[in-house]
């Protein structure tokens, strides 16, 4: 089944059982709180809240999503793309966890003939928070799974809240089993890449007090209860197509494929090649995805998140063998791949296009400068017998060549050492100082535009924390 298949029938479904459809919200979050939607529900976050009254008792949606905090999987696992689209059913103090169990059943098991899924109901594991017994009963009385394949969880996997005071409660996850190739048995609680997650279900249940993590009281239970879903609808097509990962589903496949063809590195040639394709394709797609949506590169925010995946994207594909540029080309393939369902790609291709092919001139220029320097102070250091790059090295490749430090360091791990950071830092402390002290002595002159402008460089591309505050993460790139 297609993804485009799988999109409709899922909004069919949930429309034919009186949810309004609500068009997918653009990637920018409109939520101080965060930079990107990263799941289904943000757009409905206020009437989740209370802050607005809900124009509807039941919406269905499928949302864009970006997902940063994944980038380290990608290509690692089969099963975490950075870009993705959630499928959610949402019920505003209408039904509870019986119809969201019953709801989630019927779609999955349905047969295909009937507009369902057809997946085997044999193959469905579920997932319950271990305190939940009233979602355990019901999806083993109500909805007839065998007890063997329910599984209690704790707090960390199925238990949801906003990390603030509101509300919260507990999820149940349905997870399918991709058979005894992926490892032993034993449900989800043991392997998660063979019984893997398609679809979560939160019960937004009760309001909860301040605290640190998941250590907070629950106050009550909210006034209404609420229900949120979430289904990966590139998990879903993963094992609908019988496709080992999700870089190969049907539109996915149509973008590795043109990195494969750009860079002549056939797909399955080796495992190490395979994840450089797979991250190549997904970041590609992902950061057409965000300038589609209006996101242009920069050194913070959302900006800074569409670099690094523009640039890992580009460096991957150098990694494979394309020395010069391919964003255009990719650019095609993406609108292509996405354009039947985001129609607006289709429409902003030229603009989305200039965009990209600028960023990845601009950064094709910094590497092809820095590249040579950073390889000699490679070999230099690899010949005195030692494995840390000297930071005054790093420093000369950030000062003069524009390497911000991320690159410096996945570069230089990629050749087996590591950078003496701290070094680094020291350097562009004192750069940094040496220029504060000449733009005082010169105050009283002439301005002197270069020290202001040493200034601006050395705080606008190494102080950079708004990416890794936000997100809780280490920048690499
Ligand atoms: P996982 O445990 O596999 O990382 P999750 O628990 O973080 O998934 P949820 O936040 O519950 O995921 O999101 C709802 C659904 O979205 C998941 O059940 C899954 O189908 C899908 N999903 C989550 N993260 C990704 C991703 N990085 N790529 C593709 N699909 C995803
Ligand atoms: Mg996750
Ligand atoms: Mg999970
Ligand atoms: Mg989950």
């Amino acid at each position: 089944m297609e993804s485009a298949e799988i999109r409709r029938r899922w909004l069919r479904f949930f429309e034919e059982r009186g949810h309004t459809v609500v068009p997918s919200a653009s990637l920018i979050a409109d939520d101080p709180t965060l930079l990107l939607v990263n799941a289904g529900m943000v757009p409905f976050k206020p009437y989740f809240l209370g802050e607005a009254a809900a124009p509807y008792d039941r919406a269905t949606s499928v949302q864009k999503c970006v997902r940063t905090p994944d980038i380290e999987e990608v290509g690692k696992t089969t099963r975490h793309g950075t870009f993705l689209q959630m499928c959610g059913n949402f019920s505003f103090g209408d039904y509870f966890k019986e119809g969201a169990a019953k709801f989630a059943w019927e779609l999955l098991t349905t047969s295909q003939q009937a507009g369902g899924y057809g997946l085997d109901p044999e193959r469905l594991w579920i997932t319950v928070y271990e305190e939940d017994d009233q979602a355990e009963r019901i999806w083993r009385d109500l909805v007839g799974v065998p007890a063997e394949r329910i599984q209690r969880m704790g707090k960390d996997e199925n238990y949801w809240d906003m990390g603030v005071p509101g509300p919260c409660g507990p999820c149940s996850e349905v997870h399918y089993d991709r058979g005894p190739e992926l490892g032993p048995e034993g449900g989800p609680a043991v392997n998660d890449e063979r019984y893997v997650e398609i679809w979560n279900l939160v019960f937004m249940q009760y309001e909860r007090g301040a605290g640190e993590g998941k250590d907070y009281p629950i106050l009550g239970d909210l006034p209404k209860q609420n229900i949120d879903t979430g289904l990966g609808l590139e998990r879903l097509a993963m094992i609908l197509q019988g496709v080992p990962n999700l870089f190969e589903i049907d539109t996915s496949r149509m973008v590795i494929d043109k990195v494969t063809e750009l860079t002549g590195v056939r797909y399955g040639a080796s495992d190490h090649s395979d994840v450089s394709l797979r991250v190549a394709a997904d970041h590609i797609r992902t950061a057409i995805m965000l300038i589609g949506d209006g996101v242009t590169p920069g050194n913070e925010g959302r900006g800074y998140v569409l670099r690094r995946l523009m640039r890992r994207a580009i460096r991957n594909i150098r990694i494979l063998g394309a020395a010069g540029p391919t964003v255009a080309e990719l650019t095609d393939t993406v609108v292509r791949a996405m354009g039947p369902q985001y129609p607006e790609l289709v429409e902003d291709h030229q603009r989305i296009e200039t965009v990209a092919v600028a960023e990845e001139a601009a950064f094709l220029k910094t590497l092809r400068a820095g590249t040579n320097i950073l390889d000699s102070a490679v070999t230099e250091t690899r010949s005195g017998g030692g494995t840390v790059l000297p930071g005054d090295k790093a420093f000369l490749l950030h000062d003069t060549w524009g390497f911000p430090i991320d690159l410096t360091l996945e570069m230089a791990a990629e050749q087996g050492l590591s950078v003496d950071e701290a070094g680094f830092r020291r350097l562009m402390r004192e750069q940094r100082e040496r220029a504060k002290a000449d733009a005082k002595s010169k105050k009283q002159g002439h301005a002197d535009l270069s020290a202001y402008r040493q200034v601006a460089d050395a705080t606008g591309t190494t102080e950079f924390t708004g990416y890794s505050a936000t997100e809780g993460e280490a920048s690499v790139l």
